[in-house]
């Protein structure tokens, strides 16, 4: 068997601080749990601008298509802010979503109970929160036709359009309901069927990709009542299958419920590949922080559970998975905590370096 293959793209402002301490993650693997990975290092976003005048190059794009999984840091910053749109670092992000076709976005919404008086909720509400919101990311009302802005009589009209296919629907609840399989077997489907057609479509083909999973619970929420329900009472849920929109939405709301977005991982998938496994690409929610930028001050966890998300899904070690966030917990439970998990009057914060060589000794 040949190694798993990894292509790490650190990019831009903590990108590539937070990326050195998934390397020593990665390294804790290769010599003690005999999981060594083909890993290939290459430039994204802004630094790959500056040096090659695009984003993302072709070779980088190609070699992304043939790894197992994509590991990004963040892209983009200040000194990229008058480029022309064309090649802005965002651009090279964009590119590799696109290309790789990744359309189910995944965002885990975890609290560890360390964190627990962090959230923006009651501790009781948050403490042991574990859910993962599926957001369709390809499709829906970003992208629907017609869309601009016309004039009609003597006002302007902005018109966008929710469109979805049938198939853009199935895969994205097939990945979610193989999440669902993986996970606590409940999968809550939400939009707004009430109000929407496509809302209707959504509920008939869930219900139907459903009847192929008679293992796992589906039920059917609207949107609106989603989002008060995941306030209110975010454990009644497992997974959450939703639209491009409502996703974007849903998926910030329940970032809030545990704390920092220094904490906040994600994956993004797209259609089995050869070995099974979807094409992938890890990163963590935040960007670039060009505020805090080499200032050793990055919380790397989100990027460290970026990776252990891909552990779990692209290189099928749960167990190895469970224990690189096992070691997050521990070591929150120690009472280590980067600036950004410290409240206004915080003391004492650890640097990135020390949160990424805590997690490596606590493994
Ligand atoms: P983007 O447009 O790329 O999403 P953004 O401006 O929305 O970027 P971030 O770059 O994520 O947002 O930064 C938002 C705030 O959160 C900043 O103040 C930043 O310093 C902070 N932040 C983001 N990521 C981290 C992290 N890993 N550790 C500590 N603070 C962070
Ligand atoms: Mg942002």
């Amino acid at each position: 068997m040949p190694n798993p293959s990894l292509l790490i793209l650190p990019g831009d402002g903590i990108g590539p601080e937070v990326m050195a301490e998934v390397r020593k993650v990665i390294d804790w693997f290769g010599t003690h749990r005999n999981l060594t990975f083909d890993v290939t290092e290459d430039l994204v976003g802004g630094c790959a601008y500056d040096k090659h005048g695009t984003p993302l190059t072709d070779e980088t794009m190609a070699q992304a298509q043939r790894v197992d999984a994509v590991l990004l840091g963040a892209v983009g910053g200040p000194k990229y802010d008058d480029l022309d749109f064309s090649v802005k670092p965002e651009r090279g992000l964009l590119r590799l979503r696109k290309e790789m076709d990744l359309f189910a976005n995944l965002r885990p919404a975890q609290c560890f109970d360390a964190l627990a008086d962090f959230s923006s909720l009651k501790k009781d509400v948050v403490a042991g929160l574990d859910i993962v919101i599926v957001r369709e990311l390809t499709s829906g009302i970003y992208f629907g036709e017609p869309r601009g802005i016309i004039e009609e009589g003597n006002e302007r009209v902005g018109i966008n359009t929710q469109r979805y296919t049938e198939s853009e629907i199935e895969r994205v609840c097939r990945s979610a309901f193989e999440l669902a399989m993986r996970r606590g077997k409940k999968l809550c489907s939400m939009e707004k069927a009430n109000v929407m057609e496509s809302g209707v479509l959504w509920r008939q083909i869930a219900t139907e990709v459903g009847k192929d999973y008679p293992d796992v619970e589906l039920s059917h929420m609207y949107a609106d009542n989603g989002a008060m329900q995941l306030v209110r009472n975010p454990k009644q849920f497992d997974v959450i299958v939703t639209d491009n929109l409502f996703g974007d939405l849903l998926s910030d709301a329940a970032a809030m419920l545990t704390g920092s977005l220094g904490m906040l991982p994600s994956a993004s998938l797209g259609a089995p590949m050869e070995n099974g496994r979807p094409k992938a690409l890890y990163e963590p929610v935040h960007g670039s922080a060009p505020d805090i930028a080499g200032q050793g001050k990055a919380n790397p966890i989100a990027c460290i559970l970026s990776f252990a998300m891909a552990l779990r899904y692209s290189f099928d070690r749960g167990d190895d998975a469970m224990a690189l966030e096992g070691a997050v917990e521990a070591v929150l439970a120690q009472g280590l905590r980067t600036a950004d998990l410290l409240g206004e009057d915080g003391k004492d914060p650890v640097t990135t370096s020390e949160m990424g060589d805590a997690i490596v000794a606590a493994l």
